[in-house]
């Protein structure tokens, strides 16, 4: 694994390097010849690590909660993940929305030039977003949702399959030694998918230097600042703080440890296509409890999203001050609970937390267009987002890891 690291470091440093000059010289038409070639080889390291992502995501959780028995010490890894990932989703919100209201009067004084070239409606939020249709979409066929790739409904009946499978009856235990050797089989395959990581994150992250559209920035650079503040602080100081106090983890090699997982997400902004990679660092590397890591890290990677729902809260009290309005008390701590929803039920996707929002908006009757406004910067940001949201889900198992007692 060590020659690995290694070669990713090199990978990063070159696509740096090498995104800086492209950038640079983009009117050359070797440049144009060259962009399609890094987004054939980002596309295809991308969909190598989708196409193993369900399977891993199921079998996952099917070998995990499975293996678990009916004791104190699997009530502490459902309750303790439950807790974890709702109460730092919780933290990052509320911190999010403190700065945002502390600068408010710096952001309403944002001028977008708006006036004659409203945002365009991209987001057609009230149909797209009823009740009704979530819940169809979380509790279906399995089948179905295993080939649309349907992350959430894939946990959900993970869960049931895995707990069905917690049986004394022979046939089950013969499935059971199964799903467990399938699992196995899946790993291996991450295991080759991750000796041509560091040909993917050169591509994907050169392409980022180049494509980066800076207009935006330019308008909107102090919301930009604001949420990557938030965001850096969550991932520098306050995760890492967690890790120190509940589980003890020396810092230094946390952070050596996780480099690999971190510009993974970064470069796929996907914390689903990340999962294989975060699954096998904390198996091989940390030594993790399977039990643990195998129902965590899927479960987190599907709805523990703090840079998601923490920018989903600031993006909401950005476009109230660009538009004028003022959210009271009880709108603030109903965007709370709505930042979080929204967050739980974007897929682990790129750019999936910027089409969620369109809930968050309409439902605080704030206009859906303005989402249009971030479409730009999202790329940038969904990077920054998803590091955060794996550092969170990487941060979670470890802590559960330092109590669980198989
Ligand atoms: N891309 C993020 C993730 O996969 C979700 C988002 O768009 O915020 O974690």
């Amino acid at each position: 694994m060590g020659s690995l690291n290694q070669r990713i470091g090199i990978a990063v440093i070159l696509a740096i390097l090498f995104g800086l000059i492209l950038r640079h010289y983009q009117s050359l038409q070797l440049v144009e010849f060259t962009i399609p070639i890094l987004e054939i080889i980002g596309d295809v390291f991308i969909l190598l690590l989708k196409m193993i992502m369900i399977p891993l995501i199921f079998f996952s959780l099917i070998s995990s909660i499975s293996s678990l028995k009916k004791n104190k010490s699997s009530q502490l890894l459902w309750k303790g993940a439950i807790f974890y990932y709702l109460s730092t989703m919780v933290f990052a919100v509320i911190l999010m929305m403190v700065v945002m209201n502390l600068f408010q009067d710096n952001l309403g004084g944002i001028q977008l030039g708006l006036e004659n070239n409203e945002p365009q409606l991209i987001i057609d939020s009230e149909e797209s977003y009823s009740v009704k249709g979530t819940i169809k979409s979380l509790i279906m066929n399995p089948f179905e949702a295993l080939s649309q790739g349907n992350i959430m409904a894939v946990v959900i009946f993970a869960i049931f399959f895995g707990m069905a499978l917690r049986s004394d009856n022979e046939h089950v235990k013969k499935i059971k030694i199964w799903a467990d050797g399938i699992f196995e089989v899946v790993m291996n395959i991450v295991n080759s998918i991750m000796t041509v990581s560091p040909v993917g994150v050169f591509a994907l992250l050169s392409l980022l230097i180049i494509q980066q559209e800076l207009s935006m920035f330019y308008q909107i650079g102090f919301f930009i600042v604001l949420v990557l503040g938030v965001i850096i602080f969550h991932g520098l100081i306050f995760l890492p703080l967690l890790l120190k106090i509940f589980s003890n983890e020396n810092i230094k090699s946390f952070w050596h440890g996780i480099k690999n997982v971190l510009i993974t997400a970064f470069a796929t902004s996907s914390s689903a296509a990340t999962l294989p990679v975060t699954l096998s660092t904390l198996e091989n590397d940390f030594k993790v409890n399977k039990k643990v890591s195998r129902f965590m890290l899927p479960l987190g990677a599907t709805i523990n999203m703090d840079g998601t729902a923490l920018y989903e809260a600031a993006v909401a009290l950005f476009v109230a001050s660009l538009v004028g309005v003022n959210l009271g008390l009880y709108d603030q701590i109903f965007l709370v609970f709505l930042a979080m929803a929204a967050s739980i039920g974007a897929p682990a996707i790129p750019s999936a937390g910027m089409v969620t929002l369109a809930i968050v908006l309409s439902a605080l009757n704030l206009p859906v267009e303005y989402v249009a406004i971030f479409i730009p910067i999202d790329r940038l940001i969904d990077t920054f987002r998803t590091t955060v949201n794996v550092e969170g889900d990487v941060i979670g198992t470890l802590i559960i890891n330092k109590h669980f007692k198989s």
